[in-house]
This record gives C-alpha cells, structure tokens and sequence, in this order.
C-alpha cells in the first residue's frame, strides 16, 4: 500500500532533499542497494524502491550501502524534519479524530502558525492538506482491497461521501471506478502487422487495445490508465481475442468482439456509431454527427473519437476529414493510413471477385 508518507519520502528522493537524511533510507529492490533521500545516482522506478525508517533494517533486508551516498556513515539529522515527520506520522495514526491544527499545536508544542509554517516548507503542503491526502490514500487502499465504496468513505475518516467529491480532494469515486478499482484486469501483448499490440479484457470482454512501438511504451500507457485495477499479464485468457485481431489485421473482414469500457452515454453512442461503418468504407467527423442526429455536435464526435480506447474493436479509424485528408489518430497516423489502405484494397478485392462468381 502506497500511503501518503511515501509520497512524502518519493518527492524527497527525486529532490535530493538532504533535509530528510537520516529520516529515513530508500532501497532499490532490483540492484539491493539502499540510499539517502540526497543520493545523486540515478533515480530508480518508484515501483523497485523500499522505504525503510533506519539503515538497521535496511541491512536486515539484505541491501547493501550504496557507493555514492555512503549512507552507512554517521548522519546529521535534521531536527525540524524529524518533528515534521512524526506529526505525519501521527495524522496517518488519527485519521478518524478530526484533527485540528490546535490539537496538533498542543500535542507537539509549536505555535499554530510556526507548525502551519514549517510543516508547509518541509511537506510542501499544508497540515490540512496532508490529512485529505492521507485519507485518499486511506480510501483507496481500502477499496482495492474490497471494501465497498461507502463502507470505505467512513474507515478513510471522511464524514461523507460529498468530501470524496469535492474539489480539495481533487478526484471522484467514479474516477476510480474509471480507473478500474476493484476490477481485475488481464493483458497480453505480442507482435502484429502494425507494430506491438496490447489486448486487455475484464471477465465481461475487451476494454483496451493499444498499438505502439514497443511493450514498455504500452504497459506505460495501460497501466496509467487503469492505476487502480489489478492488473495482469495473462496470454491464455487474452489467446482467442488476441487471435481474432490477428486474423482481422492480416485478412479478416470480421472482428466483431465484446467490449467493457466506462464511458459517458455520448461516448458510448459514438463508439456505436463507428461500429456501423462498414469495412472499407470511410465517413467525416459531420456524418458521424448526422448519423447521431446532432450535425452541429462534430466537434464533440471527433473529441470521443479520439478516446477511444478500443482500437480495430471500435473502427475510428474509419473516421476521416471533410475533404479527405486523415486527421488523427491515437496510434499514429502512418497505422490509420496503413489500416484503410488494407481494408478499402480488401473491400474491393471481395467486390470484384463476387462480381466474377456472378458472371
Ligand atoms: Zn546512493
């Protein structure tokens, strides 16, 4: 679980913030090697990084001190961090209690001002605010493991499910439910005609497919876009779509698949829109409006075009300016190209060898 001091201590290591010495070490899981927050080696990714309170557990842990920093020698620790850190500490503790700044003025002996103050220029932010944050993170640890969402909003400490939606917080519960909270979500990436493609299904059908250069570039691209789901690399699950797609790319006319995606009712009746344009076939942004009864609404079409999150399933390929040049497209222009050559030249292949078999 990601909590809000790891924020915290995250933002310190990619400052080199050498106020936090001594507070605490971080350890990179793929080269076993710890450091201070100040270390100037290069950043590691969050996801291989370790926090740990003292060098002590580091070693335990089996890391060794890194060459650079030396963070097996004595620290100066800074004192003003140190009482910062435990005031975090004791927000992340009292999440329920409805702390006030007085409460913790009293409680660690500073003068509201001072502790507004300080906190702020070694936090970043606000005492306030690093309780909101606190119980986001709260929130949505829970979630993931299964809580309900509004048995959820009171264990976080949130008097209400308005505070989750309210403007400070700065997200949704339906974002999360966006983002794929509570869902499990499984992906497989392989080779295609058109470059790499990645494929990831719910258990209720497909809800991405991305093209791009290379796998990391895609699971980059996935993985922000669905942070709060469990995510899986899964090829049996993905084999009989996957499959499906292939076949459509290299000669296929079919690829009619299920899709799960969230979406606004607007998007959703575009998307299904683009699905009755018929293979080899192309049509404007403005007939698309039409096609929805909304011939003033172009602009909104183009833009949920442009969202789609299905590529080939949902064929926005198929899309293209007024006056036939192709506009964009989320994979590359060069694919959306390639992609209607394919198909117009397909389309035109069966025409032609119906009108053979007639004659
Ligand atoms: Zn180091």
């Amino acid at each position: 679980m990601q909590t809000a001091i790891d924020n915290i201590y995250w933002q310190a290591v990619i400052n080199n913030n050498s106020k936090f010495d001594g507070e605490f070490y971080y350890a990179v899981k793929s080269t076993k090697i710890y450091c201070r927050p100040s270390c100037k080696a290069r950043k590691p990714k969050y996801k291989n990084v370790v926090f740990f309170a003292n060098k002590k557990l580091a070693i335990k842990n089996g890391f060794r001190a890194c060459k650079l920093c030396k963070p097996e020698k004595n620290d100066y620790s800074n004192p003003q961090t140190r009482k910062i850190l435990s005031i975090c500490r004791y927000i992340e503790a009292n999440l329920n209690e409805g702390l006030s700044l007085e409460e913790l003025s009293n409680n660690f002996e500073l003068s509201p001002s001072h502790l507004q103050r300080t906190f702020k220029k070694i936090i970043g932010i606000s005492p306030q605010k690093y309780l909101e944050a606190s119980k986001m993170n709260k929130f949505k640890a829970l979630l993931q493991d299964g809580d309900d969402i509004s048995g959820a909003i009171y264990s976080a400490g949130f008097s209400s499910s308005s505070q989750i939606y309210s403007k400070n917080i700065g997200m949704t519960a339906k974002t999360y439910q966006a983002k794929g909270v509570n869902t499990l979500i499984r992906y497989t990436v392989s080779d295609s005609s058109l470059g790499k493609i990645l494929v990831a299904a719910t258990t209720k059908g497909i809800c991405a497919i991305q093209i791009a250069d290379s796998k990391e570039e895609l699971e980059d691209i996935f993985k922000r876009e669905f942070t709060n789901a469990h995510i899986i690399e899964d090829n049996e699950f993905l084999a009989n779509y996957l499959e499906k797609i292939i076949a459509y790319l290299d000669n296929n006319q079919e690829l009619d698949l299920p899709t799960d995606v969230k979406a606004t009712a607007f998007q959703h009746q575009v998307w299904e829109a683009l699905q009755k344009i018929p293979y080899g076939e192309t049509r404007s942004y403005g007939q698309l409006a039409q096609m929805l009864n909304k011939p003033k609404a172009y602009r909104a079409v183009a833009s949920a075009c442009a969202k789609n999150p299905v590529a080939l399933v949902v064929p926005c390929h198929r899309v293209i300016g007024a006056s036939g040049d192709l506009r964009g497209f989320r994979w590359g222009l060069e694919r959306k190209k390639e992609l209607l050559f394919r198909e117009q030249t397909r389309a035109n292949q069966t025409l032609f060898n119906n009108l053979v078999q007639d004659n």
